[in-house]
């Protein structure tokens, strides 16, 4: 794998300006790095939800496993069918789903069949019940176009035995934990999950339950990483508030290096506190800070210290939730195992506020999509956008993705959105 030096190097070898990193560019630089976990464990299908597809599932059945009806109706032989007149056709029996006509359909006659329902022997075509009046045991269809082999689900069409149903690295949604379910599988091989340590760096940090006193502030930002972690299905390992101190510091890398597959810290990445955090990270592993550009978010440390990869995020909270979504999102998945991974999909509508916005960094705004009475969805802007402002992530519903090259947005324009939805 290559090192943190060769990201360095990496990083500065182009045209890119590590104190202006590009978005987009620093996201390739850190999937050079990225090594998906190894390790699975096998898990019954309710727990395999949101889990990441270890090994490819095969299929053990045919599915459907035989040719059945897809509707209520008569199954028929095609041939005895006309199309110019109507058929009268003699009911010898009825199939209904799990409990089949073992007989045979011979000509001149048909089976009153339920969805579902497998197909008799001699039967090929199945006319739904809305075409055709029955009397007793006479079955009288109207005259029509009849295909041979309609309304009939065919064995195998869905999956057939053998054929990987998903795939390694497939994330599970309630729709794959139906699929397996359907295939009677009650099991799968799950990556096991990934560790992240995180801790939150400040000598001006109070954590909830004590007084605050002059100056001090409550920690908000291991909350933020808390619920975007979990809800990634992470293993999270919470290791508090560390002083600005550097023994303290030390230890702290240590103890979370050892046990993580990822630290993640925030604050003291900024300007001033770098040079002290640099030190020691050089000492303890091999990381590069780079100035992103990019608003909010602008400083951010990637790189590995002892076997775990490191995220610093900045300090400023609401600067820990975009750097988190925007990098961090991105790089656990990719150590989760996933291998379905697309970029985050964004689109345009119109945003009914103003924005303020500066030639020079990708701006992620915090918006709030709503729909108008004409059906319309519009976006406006949070208010003000403060990289402390907590306030705005909670309100919003999106972020407004402007591009680094944008001007000031008059109102009425076509921005860019990401839902937040989508992300967690
Ligand atoms: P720093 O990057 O350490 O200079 O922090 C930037 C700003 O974010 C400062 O105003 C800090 O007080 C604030 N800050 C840093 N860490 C946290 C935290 N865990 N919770 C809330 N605010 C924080
Ligand atoms: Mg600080």
């Amino acid at each position: 794998m290559p090192s943190a030096k060769s990201l360095q190097a990496a990083s500065c070898a182009d045209d890119y300006d590590p104190n202006s990193l590009p978005v987009e560019k620093a996201r390739q630089l850190i999937r050079q790095f990225l090594v998906p976990l190894t390790g699975t464990e096998r898990v019954s299908l309710r727990a395999a939800l949101g889990r990441v597809l270890g090994e490819d599932v095969i299929s053990p059945l045919a599915v459907p496993a035989h040719d059945n009806s897809a509707m209520d109706g008569y199954a028929v032989r095609h041939a005895d069918l006309k199309p110019e007149e109507e058929t009268q056709l003699r009911v010898v029996g009825t199939a209904f789903a799990g409990a089949p006509f073992r007989g045979t359909v011979g000509p001149g006659q048909c089976v009153r069949i339920m969805t579902g329902a497998i197909i008799p022997v001699g039967a090929d075509t199945v006319v739904m019940q809305e075409q055709v009046q029955c009397d007793g045991e006479t079955a009288r269809i109207g005259p029509g176009n009849y295909k041979a082999g309609q309304n009939v689900r065919r064995a195998g069409e869905d999956l057939k035995p053998g054929q990987v149903v998903l795939a390694r690295g497939k994330q599970l949604r309630p729709a794959e934990l139906g699929l397996l379910a359907s295939l009677g599988i009650g099991e799968v091989v799950v990556f096991r999950r990934l560790r992240v340590a995180f801790f939150s760096t400040g000598d001006e940090l109070v954590s909830i339950g004590m007084p605050l006193g002059e100056g001090q502030i409550y920690d908000s930002n291991r909350y933020t990483l808390y619920g975007m972690l979990a809800r990634l299905g992470c293993e999270v390992i919470d290791m508090g508030v560390v002083r600005d101190d550097p023994a303290a510091l030390e230890q702290a890398f240590r103890e979370a290096a050892a046990m993580a597959d990822v630290v993640i810290t925030s604050g003291g990445v900024s300007v001033g506190e770098a040079d002290f955090t640099k030190d020691l990270l050089d000492k303890l592993g091999e990381v590069v800070f780079w100035k992103i550009a990019m608003k909010p978010g602008r400083p951010l440390a990637y790189g590995k210290v002892g076997g775990a990869h490191f995220f610093g995020l900045p300090g400023n909270p609401v600067s820990v939730m975009v750097t988190f979504y925007e990098f961090v999102r991105d790089a656990l998945l990719v150590l989760m195992g996933r291998s379905d991974l697309g970029p985050l999909p964004t689109f345009k509508v119109r945003c009914v506020t103003a924005l303020k916005k500066a030639p020079g960094r990708t701006e992620f705004q915090r918006g709030i999509l709503t729909q108008e009475p004409s059906g319309e969805w519009v976006v406006r802007v949070t208010g003000e956008q403060g990289s402390g402002i907590l306030r705005s992530m909670a309100e919003a519903n999106c972020f407004i993705v402007l591009p680094q090259d944008q001007g000031p947005v008059p109102a009425g324009s076509l921005v860019e959105v990401q839902l937040m939805e989508g992300l967690v």
